[in-house]
């Protein structure tokens, strides 16, 4: 998907206004009637529905009328909100080129006023497979405030809370820098990703790395249940950084290992594929048999593993990411993976812009901190479901 940032320039205080209140009604409203829009927003003289109309023609928001007339916004509306206030914050100040584009997110260089370069990840769930996202409204029918955006909202929170866990404990991952709704904000891994990656100088012991990487989360309590040659950066010196954890689980999640014996085996399978690099010429060069191997096979026992993990998996949730919110970001990520086999990143038909320089959009510092920010933090709240107001700085 293309991220025109320019239109964000040219957006009044009005429009993010409108456009917010089109946002806080999304809570209770798939679609939200016009009419409440704006009540929410307030503007003087009807404005509201002339706002309406150009946020329209910008598609930040999309007008479905086969019930009421009404609205609700589209993918490019959450990003602008979500960039206007990291912006507000001081965290970036443009927006470069996409670098990724994964199954169900965009990735982009975004850099500070001191020409700090991050990447900012987009969150986008259900794009590749809104069938799927249909058939889950059986379990979420009950909830209000079901869509999309809260769906990618909740893998953003996951995966903030989660990179920033995994780099307190040490382990090769982006430094989580900021996260607003569905976007994360971290930093820039300078490499490539493995399935870029054609020739290794030392192939083993990037191999050894990894496995060893999969087994020391797990010794953590944690399983990354999508590690494969799309979700490994490696560096020219040969360094792994390991990305992506909205699907993460716990090792007392009660497919573990089936999810645990998965990664290791994308591995092995990649390895052997691409370095030529079996089990047994690899077990010849390492010389030893390692403690908490599968007796049958070799490889890293999951039960083995289990039996002295860590609580890395239960501090997180107590922290950030309550109990209901990951029930349901599970349930959503499991039939997921049941529909798409793992390693199928290349699935998109995004658009990559590559060739686009950075866009300042400094100049959006300049309005309405006011009620973005007091709006942001009753998103942030994330136990409230009810509506928010704008009503206070009217
Ligand atoms: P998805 O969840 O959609 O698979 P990923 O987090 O795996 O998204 O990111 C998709 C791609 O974007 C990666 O394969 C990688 O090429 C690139 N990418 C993601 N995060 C970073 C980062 N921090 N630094 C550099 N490139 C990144
Ligand atoms: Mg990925």
């Amino acid at each position: 998907m293309k991220l025109d940032v320019n239109a964000l320039r040219y957006l009044s205080k009005e429009d993010f206004r409108v456009l917010t209140a089109v946002e806080m009604g999304m809570r209770n409203h798939e679609i939200v009637p016009a009419e409440l829009v704006d009540r929410i927003a307030r503007l003087k003289h009807g404005g509201t529905y002339k706002v309406l109309r150009n946020l329209l023609k910008n598609k930040l928001v999309h007008h479905d009328a086969t019930k009421y007339d009404g609205y609700r916004l589209t993918y490019l509306g959450y990003d602008f909100l979500a960039i206007k206030t990291l912006v507000n914050r001081g965290v970036f100040a443009s927006v470069g080129r996409q670098i990724g584009v994964g199954k169900e997110s965009d990735i982009f260089e975004v850099a500070t006023e001191d020409g700090i370069v991050f990447a900012m990840k987009l969150h986008r769930l259900g794009r590749t497979s809104f069938r799927a996202v249909k058939s889950k409204r059986d379990y979420l029918v009950h909830r209000r405030s079901f869509n999309w955006l809260y769906l990618s909202r909740l893998a953003a929170l996951k995966e903030f809370a989660f990179m920033k866990a995994l780099g307190d404990h040490g382990f090769p991952v982006p430094t989580a820098v900021d996260c607003n709704r569905h976007c994360v904000i971290m930093s820039l891994v300078q490499g490539y990703p493995l399935v870029q990656v054609k020739e290794l100088q030392n192939p083993d012991d990037v191999f050894n790395t990894i496995l060893g990487l999969i087994v020391r989360l797990a010794e953590h309590g944690l399983i990354h249940c999508d590690f494969n040659e799309f979700n490994i950066m490696i560096n020219d010196d040969e360094k792994v950084t390991i990305i992506d954890f909205p699907q993460m689980v716990s090792v007392s999640h009660r497919n573990a290992k089936m999810f645990f014996d998965r990664d290791i085996e994308c591995i092995y399978k990649f390895f052997n594929k691409r370095f030529n690099l079996t089990s047994e010429n690899n077990e010849e060069q390492d010389g030893s048999e390692t403690e908490g191997e599968d007796e049958e096979n070799g490889r890293p026992s999951f039960l083995a593993v289990k039996k002295v993990a860590g609580s890395l998996d239960k501090e997180l949730a107590a922290s950030g990411f309550t109990r209901k919110e990951q029930v349901e970001m599970d349930k959503f990520i499991e039939e997921d993976a049941e529909e798409h086999s793992s390693g199928s990143d290349d699935d998109s038909t995004s658009e990559i812009n590559d060739t686009g320089d950075a866009v300042p959009i400094n100049s959006l510092k300049i309005e309405d901190q006011d009620h973005h920010d007091e709006y942001d933090h009753s998103l942030a709240s994330r136990n409230s479901d009810e509506p928010g107001s704008l009503s206070e700085e009217g």
